[in-house]
């Protein structure tokens, strides 16, 4: 099963990716994880992404393809995966289209959620330093959330590219490179929307619903 799932930022996209990578054993690939880790790592590649990250900007495509095509070659995702960030711009879909060949994706899934609500999220979204988990603040200026994953012993903070000016530019980028695949994959028969708002069970639930209504 080849999944690509978009949505604002702040939509819960990675969330319900998770989930969604549990129910059917599949792998998450997130591009924004992958680069996070980097960042964490320390490599010179992590030191140039994170400048761009933090700004609220895009990660060239050729980067990202390089980045996303060494993904998918591993064992792991042979049988199907579900992809969360990528592809981003018109010439990352094409360039995953070339990638996949004939085989293409199964379904794109647009987790619709409005931008009003989106923006609220994102104040209290905070991301484990250590594993990446992500939280809720119970109030957008309780900065630190303590990390509960076994073993982690991590502290949850405000993401750098969370602050109000990235996240504006990020949800203008949002409208103006990665919308129009939304008509992209529509045009080819491949588009889902499903409403993103409402407890993260049930939208689960709905997502599952719809994928084994459509692939
Ligand atoms: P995300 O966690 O998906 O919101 O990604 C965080 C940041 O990583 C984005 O704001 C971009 O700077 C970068 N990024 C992630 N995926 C991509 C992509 N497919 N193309 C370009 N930049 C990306």
């Amino acid at each position: 099963m080849r999944l690509v799932i978009f949505g604002r930022q702040g939509a819960g996209k990675g969330t319900q990716a998770v989930e969604l990578a549990k129910h059917y054993s599949i792998p998450h690939i997130s591009t924004g994880d992958m680069l996070r880790a980097a960042v964490r790592d320390g490599t010179e590649f992590g030191l140039k992404a994170k400048e761009i990250m933090d700004r609220g900007e895009l990660v060239s495509d050729d980067v990202m393809l390089g980045m996303v095509a060494e993904r998918l070659s591993l064992p792991d995702a042979a049988n199907g995966w579900i992809l969360d960030g990528f592809p981003r711009t018109t010439q990352q879909a094409e360039d995953l289209r070339s990638l996949l060949g004939d085989a293409g994706i199964d379904l794109a899934i647009d987790l619709n959620v409005p931008e009003d609500v989106v923006v609220k999220r994102i104040a209290s979204r905070r991301v484990c330093e250590k594993c990446g988990t992500n939280y809720a603040a119970p109030d957008i200026n309780i900065p630190t959330v303590p990390c509960t994953v076994e073993g982690c012993g991590g502290q949850a903070v405000q993401r750098a590219d969370d602050t109000e000016e990235a996240v504006r530019k990020r949800l203008a980028l949002y409208e103006s490179q990665t919308a129009p695949l939304l008509d992209w994959y529509h045009g080819q028969g491949l588009l889902v929307i499903v409403d993103g708002v409402g407890a993260p069970t049930e939208v689960q639930a709905e997502l599952v619903g719809v994928i084994d209504a459509a692939v």
